[in-house]
């Protein structure tokens, strides 16, 4: 228990520190990702009056399945978080799906008094996966379909088609 409390930052900590920011680490092991080794990420957590912003990067060493040849892979993830929260709910206001600007989706709070940052690092790993996962470059099967691809865009091979095409009528 101690170990999950002590990555919820509460709204009172991050008022109380120096100019209401607060810079954050994480390095530990996140449950039900693809990983058997720890996310480390590094953090500042500002308050902005009714927001709460939190930027900063995070690494993970994930293990995938590549979508070709099914073998399992390390995946390397660096990415940043750039996340904006709101203090209180912004639906009465600006409605269920709030969007400030195009790409800076708002977090709503709806008045909790606690971010959980092992909550927020799980989702980021979770939404960076990449939705074609692939070994490598050289991956066996893709170096396979790429074979295959060029045998099909070969003009000779396309005179055999026409030839096939033209016996058939
Ligand atoms: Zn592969």
């Amino acid at each position: 228990m101690n170990n999950i409390n002590k990555n919820i930052i509460t709204i009172e900590d991050i008022e109380n520190a120096p100019n209401g920011s607060l810079d954050f680490s994480f390095d530990g092991i996140i449950e039900d990702i693809p990983s058997n080794e720890p996310v480390k990420a590094n953090l500042n957590i500002k308050s902005l009056g009714e927001f709460i912003k939190i930027t900063g990067t995070f690494n993970a060493k994930l293990v995938l399945v590549c979508d070709l040849c099914l073998k399992e892979y390390q995946y390397d993830m660096h990415e940043e978080i750039d996340e904006m929260f709101a203090k209180n709910s912004l639906k009465e206001e600006y409605g269920a799906e709030t969007e400030l600007k195009s790409t800076q989706f708002v977090n709503d709070l709806n008045g909790d008094d606690k971010i959980d940052i092992y909550d927020l690092l799980y989702q980021s790993v979770i939404l960076n996966i990449p939705n074609k996962k692939v070994c490598g470059i050289n991956c066996s099967k893709g170096k396979f379909q790429t074979d295959e691809e060029f045998v099909e865009e070969d003009p000779r091979m396309q005179i055999f088609k026409n030839i096939k095409i033209g016996n058939n009528k």
